[in-house]
């Protein structure tokens, strides 16, 4: 059997709302049967306004010191399991500061040698929109009420799709994260959706089927079923992310994704691969992928 993740293996080594160190992450993904796990940590974030509460004692630059100790980690980390688990060494993408991201996250991904790139979108407009519904509320409120902001969101997402054509595109949805277990989205909304659908088919990425919500009992994993289906329709492929943020949530409802997966008739699920000359992504047939 294949078991594989690859957005997630946040620690609390590395970040303030994560648990434990790498390697008991790295562990966690061998006790529970692991035989690939991606880590992807956090960008550091470089404005004083963009850190979080709990970071208040920090500046940017002590943030890029942790990442950079980070990634030296991980890539001794990555050798030293390489017999008992296949480890990939990325990093997840910020959309801050909102008119220079790009240069930074194309900067960051230049500076290492990384596996692979989480493409993912936490702001819009310089806002958090996954920190809490009262920032969300704010963020809202700046372009125009909660559908404008799915719509920003979407488009946000699209041009960060396009600029950095990341292997995996992160919690596509992230979005809807406080909209309880069954949102609906406008017209508008879909269109939105079906822009940064067309961005990815384009940029050829693959979709993180994501756990967080489940684990988080905030609804169904990321994307929704029906943009999963369209997603299928559209010829993206997907992979899977638990998005763990310490070793207790290694693998936390994956299976509640492989589901999703299913329903919305997706019969292969793509598995990344460190070989010679680098990262390939691998075709796993839906019956052969569970926990070793
Ligand atoms: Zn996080
Ligand atoms: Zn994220």
């Amino acid at each position: 059997m294949a078991w594989f993740s690859f957005h997630g293996g946040h620690s609390g080594e590395f970040c303030r709302h994560a648990s434990g160190s790498l390697a008991e992450v790295l562990e966690s993904a061998v006790a529970r049967g692991f035989g690939v796990y991606g880590v992807s940590e956090h960008a550091p974030r470089e404005r004083v306004e963009d850190l979080y509460s709990d970071e208040r004692d920090l500046l940017p630059v002590d943030l890029a010191r942790i990442f950079q100790a980070y990634v030296e980690r991980a890539t001794r980390l990555r050798e030293e399991f390489a017999d008992r688990l296949e480890v990939l060494v990325g990093f997840e993408t910020e959309v801050v500061p909102p008119d220079s991201w790009l240069e930074s996250m194309q900067a960051l991904r230049a500076g290492s040698s990384f596996d692979y790139l989480v493409g993912s979108v936490h702001h819009v407009e310089g806002f958090g929109i996954d920190v809490s519904e009262q920032e969300s509320a704010r963020a809202a409120e700046r372009v125009g009420g909660g559908d404008a902001l799915r719509c920003a969101y979407f488009d946000q997402l699209a041009s960060m799709v396009t600029g950095l054509r990341p292997t995996i595109v992160g919690h596509f949805d992230l979005i809807r994260k406080f909209d309880g277990a069954s949102p609906t989205f406008s017209v508008d909304a879909w269109k939105a959706i079906e822009r940064a659908l067309e961005a990815v088919r384009e940029a050829g990425s693959l979709l993180d089927v994501n756990s967080a919500p489940a684990r988080r009992r905030l609804g169904p994993p990321y994307p929704l079923p029906e943009i999963l289906e369209r997603a299928r329709r559209m010829g993206i492929g997907v992979t899977l992310g638990d998005d763990s943020h310490g070793p207790a949530d290694v693998g936390v409802g994956l299976e509640t994704c492989l589901e999703a997966i299913v329903v919305a008739g997706y019969r292969e699920v793509t598995c990344l691969r460190r070989r010679v000359g680098g990262t390939s992504a691998e075709a796993v047939p839906l019956e052969e992928i569970g926990p070793a």
